[in-house]
């Protein structure tokens, strides 16, 4: 039964183990069991789902993703956090925890695996450190999913959601919706977590599209023009894209290319929405 989720029992935990907490590894662990509820409801977890947890910490998610899941996956890069996830798990046989960084797994080997290479869902409180490179991860492999139900810093969930001419807009916005629906579940205070974090929270649902949103010839050239003109912020976006080792457009290029969408040759990237930019991939493509 899962029996974490409580400040009592993480703290119990804690100085059984003698855990000392790694503040490298963004860990804030959670202790309040109506916001778990709401993760795990949220997340539309049934016994035919397997799931891939991100950093469990001593478990306290991957036990409520044991009780409804059909398997779960875990990966912690924290070696100290293993033996005590061998014991808060131990009542589970349909748990995997590997310890490993995220970021170094293969995330569409373990769905073939594990699930027969059919679409997994991913739960997890994030580590805030690495938010964008996993979800951005998560996206560019095409690793098969359904949905990422996860914790983050409330500011990133914004930026998630914010559209063009907003100062949170910015890759990671046009990624998210270039490939899924967001919504937030809920809001989280800091008091929720052991140690307390010092910014707000998030619990957002990425749900993937099942086909993408909008058309575009070549997705990894769109998402080049789209990391050009966000590094450069305050360059204009024709001088964005000249300037990016990424790329081999002239400025007199980016500014035909503009010309022909009716779009003004001095436009910063900030301005353009996601089907502007699919259109300047594929006119620049064309080339
Ligand atoms: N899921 C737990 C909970 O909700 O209480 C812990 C969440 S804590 C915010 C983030 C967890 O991710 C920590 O356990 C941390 O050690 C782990 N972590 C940090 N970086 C990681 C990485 N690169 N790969 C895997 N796990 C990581």
């Amino acid at each position: 039964m899962a029996d974490l989720g409580t400040p009592k029992k993480t703290l119990e935990i804690i100085n059984k183990y003698d855990f000392a907490f790694q503040k490298k590894f963004g860990q804030n662990f959670l202790i309040d069991a109506n916001i778990l509820d709401c993760i795990i409801d949220g997340a539309n977890i049934t016994k035919d789902d397997m799931v891939l947890e991100i950093g469990p910490g001593i478990g306290t998610m991957t036990q409520f993703l044991c009780e409804r899941a059909r398997e779960v996956v875990t990966v912690e890069i924290d070696k100290n956090l293993i033996s005590i996830l061998n014991d808060t798990l131990s009542s589970y046989d349909n748990v995997t925890i590997i310890n490993e960084d995220i970021l170094k797994v293969d995330i569409k080997k373990i769905a073939e695996e594990k699930n027969d290479g059919k679409p997994i869902k991913v739960v997890a409180n994030l580590p805030y450190y690495i938010t964008t490179p996993i979800i951005m991860g998560l996206f560019e492999s095409h690793v098969p999913l359904e949905s990422i139900t996860i914790m983050v810093q409330k500011e990133v969930a914004d930026r998630m959601q914010t559209g063009p001419g907003s100062k949170e807009y910015g890759a990671l916005s046009l990624a998210v919706q270039y490939y899924s629906k967001a919504e937030v579940l809920v809001e989280v205070s800091p008091n929720c977590f052991i140690p307390r974090p010092k910014v707000g929270s998030s619990v957002i649902k990425l749900t993937l599209h099942k086909d993408e949103r909008v058309n575009v010839n070549d997705e990894k050239l769109m998402f080049r023009l789209i990391r050009a003109s966000f590094n450069q912020r305050r360059k204009t976006l024709s001088n964005g894209i000249k300037n990016s080792p990424e790329l081999s457009y002239s400025r007199e290029d980016v500014v035909e290319a503009l010309k022909e969408m009716g779009l003004d040759e001095n436009i910063r990237g900030e301005k353009l929405s996601l089907e502007e930019f699919a259109k300047l991939s594929d006119i620049l493509g064309s080339r």
